[in-house]
């Protein structure tokens, strides 16, 4: 990807949320911190916007969580190819996250160095 990017963050915690769009915002590559509090929500924002690069994703989230999330996206003809990277503070969920169609995984508290790699590598 030439541009700079454009990330979808998806956590019901916005304490999470707020340390992670600030971590982010630090990025010289990022050019926008997109917001959702579950996976309901983000994937109506998936619909109303086409220009989200990449996703950072939680796994336990009312409504609909990141394991769910996973598959809607993995089964979205228009959405599949996105990049998601889980981030958890459940290891024993690494596994089932990666079958689903997860790029990357993440153990929170998640490092800004580990993130801006993370993103780094799967920007290419
Ligand atoms: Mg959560």
């Amino acid at each position: 990807m030439s541009h700079n990017l454009i990330v979808l963050a998806v956590d019901d915690d916005m304490i999470n949320l707020k340390l992670l769009k600030s971590m982010l915002s630090k990025l010289d590559n990022i050019d926008e911190v997109v917001e959702a509090k579950n996976g309901a929500d983000a994937i109506n924002i998936l619909k109303e916007r086409d220009d989200i690069d990449m996703i950072l994703l939680d796994i336990i989230m009312p409504v609909m969580g990141g394991l769910e999330m996973l598959q809607v996206v993995r089964a979205d003809e228009n959405l599949k190819q996105l990049p998601i990277i889980v981030l958890t503070t459940d290891e024993t969920k690494k596994t089932e996250a990666l079958e689903k169609g997860a790029n990357g995984f993440l153990m929170k508290p998640v490092r800004a160095a580990d993130v801006a790699q993370k993103i780094q590598e799967l920007a290419l």
